[in-house]
């Protein structure tokens, strides 16, 4: 079995969409191993998203995911890294596919509901930042 870091953003909670983002994660067989109402801090923003602080769209990202209450999941199964992403679809919601977490909520490249592990190493990665004491 695989675990992936799953973070629901500000606009999945501020929309009510919650609960229905995680069933499609259980229905899917993905068991829930963590899971915590975050309001995440600049810093720890900063960290998640090192790979894209220097990038144009990092600093309005960064307003965007400390807006408000974020949920952080661990979610473990069967290439669970995968099976995530392919459920929260393409980046930008706008293109994403009808069946996906994105294509079916999202009309944005920002905010996109959902945040999965990209790689075994990012999931390690994630999982110590966000959940020290599971890492
Ligand atoms: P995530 O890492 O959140 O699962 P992803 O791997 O599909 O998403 P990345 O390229 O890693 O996408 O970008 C991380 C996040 O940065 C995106 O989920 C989105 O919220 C934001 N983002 C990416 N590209 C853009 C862009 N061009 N304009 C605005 N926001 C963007």
């Amino acid at each position: 079995v695989e675990r992936s870091f799953v973070l629901l953003k500000p606009d999945a909670v501020r929309r009510g969409l919650v609960g229905a983002v995680l069933a499609r994660f259980e229905a899917k067989g993905l068991r829930i191993v963590a899971l915590e109402l975050r309001h995440v801090t600049g810093e720890l923003a900063d960290q998640h998203y090192a790979e894209h602080v220097d990038r144009d769209f990092y600093p309005p990202l960064r307003k965007f995911v400390t807006s408000g209450p974020s949920v952080a999941l661990i979610v473990e199964g069967d290439q669970a890294i995968e099976v995530v992403r392919a459920l929260n679809g393409a980046t930008d919601g706008r293109k994403a596919a009808p069946g996906t977490i994105r294509g079916d909520y999202s009309l944005s490249n920002r905010e996109n509901l959902v945040h999965g592990s990209d790689s075994p190493e990012s999931a390690a990665r994630e999982i110590a930042l966000w959940f020290p004491d599971l890492g």
